[in-house]
């Protein structure tokens, strides 16, 4: 079984201990209900067939229709994918979704493939699927190498073979088939509002050195008035990811006054203590697709070029907050005690391990867990489905309020667990969790 498997699966196990939930439901609460696996082949342009593995882990649907999404990535495995799929379950569990969890995954390299061979990539997922899937049945999204462009050809696909068209059989598609204004940065604006929620009860974390106070936003309003931390220094930010996940929680955070001085994606990493220009940056990865040592030259406000690190050196850097929005298993054991931030925000789905959290509350560092913190991709991907059920159509600024309240509900109810208890963040977490979801078993 692969550590991030293990680790889940630890986690459930801990939670459901203190949640007294029995022997039985656990076991079904570690086992998936069903796994999917198949082979697609795609015509290569050089005229060959090549076949990738791919998955559909369908976790549970105690509570609604399993939901996730599909990750398309060279190292994803059945393992992982059974590992997010359980992550999903807990995830909508803890928000109060009508949801199960699920997740799906492609072992390829997106990047290596023509635009041609991607959509005959994605169109043979869906064949695979197609039959075990639907809105009241199972409702898959975008995720790591998958976008909203994937999503509408999937959504194709399964019209074609069902001979339906239902824009709620997929999320995550794009505004003009389908999609949800929102959904793009619902992921990121829900990591926002967590981190918000989580920073009104820490009055402390920031150094009050500082008597500058709160700089205005772009429109105009005290960016950072709902977490007060006037007087005080901007709370300082590493990012390490930037996709749509960790792209998505740079831009809103630093609308709303933290201050970025971090950031980094597969090649490498980029250290600007006086602040990243994370507009500028966003401007050139889009239109480079990188983020190196040529684009540091022009990120910081002093004109100087920024430091060029690793990605890992990334997560060892001195900031207030510390934001793994990459892929799973980086925050470990072996790297844990050169960890310096205050808190850490878990954007990536599983970026901290379980021996690294228990070295991490030692060392008196909080850890805000996955299944609340990128939480709101999933409340997105649900107002996406409820505004395509019922042919309503809301702007972005209703979604996103739609989501602030969801969010905030969902803090309030497991920081109130959290107090009860006297256990970590992620623990509050998954006890809300499994005994929403146990209760929906032993009703069935
Ligand atoms: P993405 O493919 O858009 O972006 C991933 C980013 O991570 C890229 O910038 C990539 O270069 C970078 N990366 C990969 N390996 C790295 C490494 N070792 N160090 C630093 N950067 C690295 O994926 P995404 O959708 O942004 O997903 C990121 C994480 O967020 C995943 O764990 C995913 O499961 C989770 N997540 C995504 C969503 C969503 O709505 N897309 C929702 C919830 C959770």
């Amino acid at each position: 079984m692969s550590t991030f498997l293990e680790n889940v699966k630890g986690f459930v196990e801990d939670a459901a201990r203190t949640a007294k939930i029995s022997d039985e439901v656990l076991a079904r609460l570690k086992t998936p209900d069903r796994v999917l696996e198949f082979e697609i082949p795609v015509r290569m342009g050089d005229g060959s067939e090549k076949k990738f593995s791919a998955w559909r882990v369908q976790h549970n649907n105690a509570l609604g229709p399993y939901k996730g999404g599909i990750r398309f990535h060279h190292e994803s495995n059945l393992d992982e994918v059974k590992a997010l799929g359980s992550l999903m379950t807990w995830k909508t569990s803890v928000v109060g979704l009508p949801y199960g969890g699920a997740k799906g995954a492609v072992a390829v390299d997106p990047r290596a493939l023509s635009p041609r061979e991607l959509e005959e990539l994605s169109r043979g997922y869906v064949r695979g699927i197609w039959q075990e899937i639907g809105p009241q049945k199972d409702i898959p999204a975008p995720d790591v190498g998958t976008n909203a462009e994937i999503m509408d050809w999937m959504a194709d696909e399964y019209a074609h073979l069902s001979g339906r068209r239902e824009d709620a059989a997929f999320t995550g598609k794009s505004v003009g088939k389908g999609g949800s204004r929102g959904r793009e940065i619902a992921t990121g604006f829900g990591g926002y509002v967590i981190l918000r929620e989580y920073l009104k009860l820490q009055p402390t974390i920031y150094n009050p050195r500082n008597t500058t106070s709160a700089v205005p936003t772009e429109s105009g309003h005290d960016r950072v008035a709902e977490v007060d931390i006037r007087g005080k220094l901007p709370p300082t930010v590493a990012i390490q990811g930037f996709g749509n996940v960790g792209a998505a929680i740079a831009r809103t955070l630093s609308d709303h006054g933290f201050k970025i001085t971090a950031i980094s994606d597969s090649k490498g990493a980029l250290y600007e203590p006086e602040g990243i220009d994370i507009k500028k940056v966003t401007d050139i990865k889009e239109r480079t697709g990188i983020i190196d040592r040529a684009v540091c030259y022009s990120l910081g406000p002093s004109g100087e070029p920024c430091k060029v690190f690793t990605n890992e050196e990334l997560l060892f850097l001195p900031v207030d907050i510390l934001i793994p929005a990459a892929l799973e298993e980086q925050i470990t054991q072996e790297n844990a005690e050169k960890i310096q931030a205050k808190v850490i925000l878990e954007m990536a789905n599983g970026p901290t391990s379980r021996q690294a959290e228990e070295i991490l509350a030692r060392r008196g560092i909080e850890v805000v867990p996955d299944i609340l913190a990128n939480s709101g991709g999933v409340v997105g991907s649900y107002f996406e489905w409820v505004q395509s059920r019922e042919g309503k159509y809301w702007s972005e600024e209703e979604v996103l309020a739609k989501i602030d309240a969801k969010l905030t509900e969902a803090f309030a109810a497991v920081a109130a667990e959290k107090e009860k208890r006297s256990v970590s963040w992620r623990m509050a977490a998954y006890i809300r969790a499994l005994t929403r979801v146990a209760e929906a078993i032993k009703k069935q």
